[in-house]
Parts: C-alpha cells; structure tokens; sequence
C-alpha cells in the first residue's frame, strides 16, 4: 500500500470519538508489504485499521475481545483467511456509521491485525495451522476485498458512492 502520514490517520479517523487515542509509529513501517495498516491500543481494547480506498484514507476503530478463558479453539481470521489452532484471532467489533450505536458488527480477526503479514509468511507467531496453497496475489485481493467488504457494512464507505 502507499505510505500514509499522520496526517493521513488523523483525516481518515476526524469523525470518530476516538478517546485514549493512540497513533502508531510510522518511521519503520515497511508499507510495501502491507494491505491495510492496523495497530492494537496499548490497554489490547481497541484495535484500528487504515486502507486507501479510491484515494481516500478510511479509517475503523474496533473493540477488541480476546478470548482468554476456556478451551482453546480453532479459528479462522475472517479477513485474511489464516487458521490458528488455539489463541491468535480477536473479535473486533464496531458500531455502525450512522445509527447512533444501535447496530454494531463483529468479525473474528488476527488478534494482531497482522493478516498482511500472515498472508505473505512473514510472520509466524502464533503458528499458523492449515496453510493455504493459494497464490499469494489472490490473497492479497481477497484481504482487500474483506476488509472494503467490513468498511461497507460499517457504512464507512457510503460517501464513496
Ligand atoms: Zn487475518
């Protein structure tokens, strides 16, 4: 992806309450690897994820639920299509643009928002478990598709239209 500035953030975010707000460091980003850019908030409560789309920055904030008691399960991050055998996805949810926090919407995620990551191998803990054969070009599309997919349902993108 093209490498955004905090400016880019701080645009992509303006509408958003984004209280304890936490912007990443950008110095060491290496973009050519990345689809979106997502960091978790140091408390590990919130999550966000930045993607041009159609050369305007969107900007989500996410909760973040870990599941940390139980048993351990098997999950799929929803986005990028990665399977871990037991602890590595989040739920992220958010509110619904538009309807006063009345509708959220919630998908399991790479509990690091790193799916960029997962999906070119650069990144392997926690273990992957199931790797895919699919080229990685056709992963790329599909994590992009996922992610403008949850931007929609999240009506981020109702302006785009
Ligand atoms: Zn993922």
């Amino acid at each position: 992806m093209e490498a955004l500035t905090h400016t880019d953030l701080q645009d992509a975010f303006k509408r958003k309450s984004l209280g304890e707000y936490h912007l990443p460091e950008l110095e060491h980003v290496d973009w050519g690897v990345l689809d979106y850019l997502g960091w978790i908030h140091p408390t590990g409560h919130a999550g966000y994820v930045a993607m041009p789309i159609q050369k305007q920055v969107k900007g989500l904030v996410l909760k973040r639920m870990v599941n940390h008691g139980g048993r351990p399960r098997t999950h799929m991050c929803s986005w990028c299509h990665h399977v871990y055998r037991s602890r590595g996805t989040a739920m992220f949810s958010t509110i619904v643009e538009g309807s006063d926090g009345r509708r959220t919407i919630g998908n399991y995620i790479c509990g690091n928002l790193d799916c960029s990551l997962r999906i070119r191998n650069l990144t392997s803990d926690p273990p992957t478990y199931l790797p895919e054969t699919i080229h990685i070009d056709r992963k790329i599309v599909r994590l992009r598709i996922a992610v403008s997919a949850f931007m929609t349902r999240a009506n981020l993108l109702s302006d785009l239209l």
